[in-house]
C-alpha cells in the first residue's frame, strides 16, 4: 500500500502553493536551523543518545561559481567544527551545489577540496544522489576520486531507479561504501519503478547484492517492512557492525531510531543546517503521511484566528 492516499497526493501537488512560512513552520523538525551551530548541538544531542550523524549543508542547483565556493568553504568550517567539538560526525554533500550543473571540472575541484580536507581530518564526504539527470555525472566523479586514492568518500544508490541492479554490479570492484535508499525525486516510468512494492523489491535485490559485495553499506529507511528485511540479510550475511549501519533523517520516525540503537545496530541520522532549506522542506513534506491533516489544521486554525479577529 502506498504511504500516501488520494488527498495527500493532492495536498503534495500544491505544496508549492503553500505560504514560505508556513512551509517553514511544518519542516521545523527536520532542519537544525540556520547556522553550523544548531548543527552541532543537534549532533552532540544524538551522539548522546548514541547515534552518530551526517551533517548536510543546505543549498542545492546553485548558479554560481561564487555559490559553489561558498558551499564549499561552508563544508571546510563543519570539518573544524566537527574536529573542534569531539563530534560523531561525517558530512553530506550535494553535487548541484558545488557546480554540477555548472562544470564538471568545478565540481570536481570543488568535491575534491571538500573531501581532501576531510581526509586530513579523518573524516568521511557521503556523495547524496540527486536526479536521474545527474546520476552517470556522479558516479564517474565517485570513480574517479577512488581511482585517486581517495578512500574517505562513499556514494548513494535509489532503488526506485531501474539501473540500480546495474550500477551496484558495476561498482563491485570499488568495494564502496553506498548509502542505499528509495529515491525521492520524482522520474519518469522508463527510468524508474512507480509501484511502490516493485521499489521495496528493488531494495531488498540491491540490499542484498550490496551486502555480498560493497565494503560498507548504509540501509537509509524508514520503511519499517524494509528495516525488517535489513535485519534479515544483515543477519544472514553474517555481517558486523563494521560492515553496514542503519540510516534516518533527522525529525521522521526518531522512534524507530532508537528501537535500532538498542538492538545493537548502528544509526546515523541525516543532520541538514542552513538558509537554504525551502527545497529540501519541500521534499520531506512530501512524504509525510499527515502532511494534509497539518495543513489542514493549519488553514482552519488560521481562519479561526481571522474571525476571531487575532
Ligand atoms: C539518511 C538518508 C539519506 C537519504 N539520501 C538520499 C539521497 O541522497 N537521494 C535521494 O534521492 N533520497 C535520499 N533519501 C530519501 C529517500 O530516498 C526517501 O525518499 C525517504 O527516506 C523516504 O523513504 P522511506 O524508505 O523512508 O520509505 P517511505 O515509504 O517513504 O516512508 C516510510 C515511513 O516513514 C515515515 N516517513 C517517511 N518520510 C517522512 C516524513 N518526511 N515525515 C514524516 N514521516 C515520514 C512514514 O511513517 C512512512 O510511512 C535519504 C533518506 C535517508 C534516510
Amino acid at each position: 500500500m502506498p504511504p500516501l492516499a488520494i488527498f495527500d497526493r493532492a495536498i503534495v501537488r500544491m505544496l508549492p502553493a503553500v505560504p514560505r512560512p508556513l512551509v517553514q513552520k511544518l519542516s521545523e523538525r527536520y532542519i537544525a536551523g540556520p547556522e553550523l551551530k544548531d548543527a552541532r548541538e543537534t549532533v552532540r544531542k544524538l551522539n548522546a543518545e548514541g547515534k552518530v550523524a551526517t551533517i548536510d549543508v543546505l543549498g542545492e542547483e546553485i548558479t554560481t561559481k561564487d555559490e559553489a565556493a561558498a558551499i564549499v568553504r561552508a563544508y571546510l568550517d563543519v570539518f573544524a567544527d566537527i574536529e573542534h567539538c569531539g563530534l560523531d560526525s561525517g558530512v553530506s554533500v550535494k553535487l548541484t551545489a558545488l557546480g554540477l550543473n555548472l562544470d564538471y571540472d568545478i565540481c570536481r575541484a570543488n568535491l575534491r577540496t571538500v573531501v581532501e580536507d576531510a581526509a586530513s581530518r579523518r573524516n568521511f564526504v557521503r556523495i547524496d544522489m540527486e536526479d536521474s539527470s545527474t546520476t552517470d555525472e556522479t558516479l564517474r566523479l565517485y570513480r574517479e576520486l577512488r581511482e585517486d586514492g581517495h578512500d574517505n568518500v562513499g556514494v548513494v544508490l535509489q532503488a526506485t531507479l531501474r539501473r540500480t541492479i546495474d550500477d551496484v554490479a558495476a561498482l563491485a570492484d570499488l568495494q564502496p561504501s553506498v548509502r542505499l535508499c528509495k529515491g525521492i525525486y520524482v522520474e519518469p516510468p522508463q527510468v524508474a519503478y512507480q509501484d511502490f512494492g516493485e521499489v521495496r523489491a528493488s531494495y531488498v535485490r540491491a540490499l542484498d547484492v550490496l551486502l555480498a559485495t560493497a565494503g560498507h553499506v548504509g540501509i537509509a529507511t524508514h520503511d519499517e517492512w524494509l528495516l525488517d528485511e535489513g535485519r534479515r540479510l544483515v543477519a544472514e550475511h553474517g555481517l558486523g557492525p563494521d560492515a553496514y549501519e542503519f540510516q534516518m533523517l533527522l525529525g521522521v520516525r526518531p522512534d524507530l531510531g532508537t528501537g535500532l540503537v538498542r538492538e545493537g545496530h548502528r544509526l546515523r541520522i541525516y543532520v541538514p543546517f542552513g538558509r537554504h532549506w525551502y527545497e529540501y522542506s519541500l521534499r520531506r513534506l512530501q512524504e509525510n503521511p499527515k502532511l494534509a491533516g497539518y495543513i489542514a489544521a493549519d488553514t482552519l486554525g488560521r481562519l479561526i484566528g481571522r474571525s476571531n479577529g487575532v
